[in-house]
C-alpha cells in the first residue's frame, strides 16, 4: 500500500484527504492520504522517509522551508521558489509546486491581458509566475517593502497598497490573508477605483465571506474564490503521485469536490 499526507501547522481543516482519498477508492488505488501536524521541520526528511510515504503535499507555513530537504527542484517550483508537493523517486525527494497551475485553470478561458495581485507571499509568487509564463502583464503590490524585493528582481511592476496608480488591470487577485480577519486588503476607496475598470476578481481564501469579493460584487464585477484553486492544485498533485492521465483525476475528484461543496 501507498502512503501520502499533507504536512502543515495548522493542518485540521485540510481538505485534501477527502479529495485524494475519494480518487484511491475510485479508481481501486491502494493508497491512503492522511494529515501531518507538523510542529517543527527540521528533522522533515528523516521523518517522511520513517512514515515511509510516497509522496506528499505542503501547506503553510513550510511551502518555502521545506525545500531544503529535497534532492531536486523541478518545474515551476524553482522560479517560485517554493513547492507544495514531494515525491520519493528511488531514495530521492523531488519538489513541485501545482498552486500556479491550479490558479491558471480558473481563468484559461478569460480574455486577461493585465493583472493586479495584492499580496506578496508564497501564493503570489506562484500566481505572479503562472501569469507570466502565460504572457499576462503582473503588477504586485503589498502593505510592507520586504517582500516585493523578490517580485522587483523578478523584473516585475511593484507598488506599495497606498502608491498604486489608477492604471487598467483585468484581473485584480487579492492573494493575502485579509479575508481571514474579514478585512478588505486595500482601501475600499481605493479598491472602487480599480474596480471601475477591471472584469474579474479573484480571492484565494474559500469556505467563508470574502470581504473583497462582496464589494466586488456591489460593483458588478465578476467574482471568483479559491475553492477551484484548491481543486486544480490537488488534480495536479495526484497526477504526480500517481502517473494516472489527468482527465481521469479531473473527472474523478471534481465529483469529490462536488461532495464537499453540497
Ligand atoms: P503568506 O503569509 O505567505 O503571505 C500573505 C501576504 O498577505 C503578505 O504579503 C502579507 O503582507 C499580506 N497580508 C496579510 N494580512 C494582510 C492584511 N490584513 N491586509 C493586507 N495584506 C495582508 O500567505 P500565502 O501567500 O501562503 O497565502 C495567502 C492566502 O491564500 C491565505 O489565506 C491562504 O490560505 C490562501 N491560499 C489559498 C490557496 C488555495 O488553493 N485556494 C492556496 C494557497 C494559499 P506582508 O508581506 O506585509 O506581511
Amino acid at each position: 500500500m501507498k502512503l501520502f499526507c499533507v504536512f502543515g501547522n495548522p493542518i485540521a481543516h485540510s481538505k485534501s484527504p477527502i479529495l485524494h482519498n475519494y480518487v484511491f477508492s475510485k479508481l481501486n488505488i491502494d493508497a491512503i492520504y492522511s494529515r501531518y501536524l507538523l510542529e517543527d521541520d527540521s528533522n522533515f526528511r528523516d521523518l517522511f522517509f520513517s512514515l515511509s510515504l510516497s509522496g506528499a503535499n505542503i501547506t503553510l507555513p513550510y511551502k518555502e522551508s521545506l525545500i531544503k530537504h529535497c534532492d531536486e527542484i523541478r518545474g515551476i517550483a524553482k522560479d517560485i521558489g517554493a513547492i507544495n508537493t514531494i515525491i520519493k523517486e528511488d531514495s530521492k525527494l523531488i519538489g513541485y509546486n501545482t498552486d500556479g497551475m491550479g490558479f491558471y485553470q480558473n481563468i484559461i478561458n478569460e480574455k486577461i491581458s493585465n493583472a493586479l495581485i495584492i499580496g506578496a507571499g508564497g501564493s503570489a509568487k506562484a500566481i505572479a509566475i503562472i501569469l507570466k509564463q502565460n504572457n499576462i502583464k503582473t503588477s504586485i503590490t503589498n502593505r510592507s517593502q520586504k517582500n516585493l524585493e523578490f517580485f522587483k528582481n523578478a523584473g516585475f511592476e511593484t507598488y506599495l497598497n497606498n502608491e498604486i496608480p489608477n492604471k487598467n488591470f483585468d484581473i485584480i487577485i487579492n492573494a493575502t490573508s485579509s479575508s481571514i480577519k474579514k478585512e478588505l486588503p486595500i482601501s475600499k476607496e481605493k479598491l472602487q477605483n480599480l474596480f471601475i475598470n477591471s472584469k474579474i476578481t479573484f480571492d484565494l481564501m474559500y469556505g467563508v465571506k470574502c470581504e473583497f469579493l462582496e464589494l466586488a460584487k456591489q460593483n458588478n464585477i465578476k467574482t471568483i474564490n479559491g475553492a477551484k484553486m484548491l481543486l486544480y492544485q490537488a488534480i495536479f498533485a495526484s497526477n504526480l503521485f500517481l502517473n494516472i492521465p489527468i482527465n481521469e483525476i479531473s473527472k474523478t475528484m471534481q465529483k469529490a469536490y462536488q461532495i464537499i461543496e453540497s
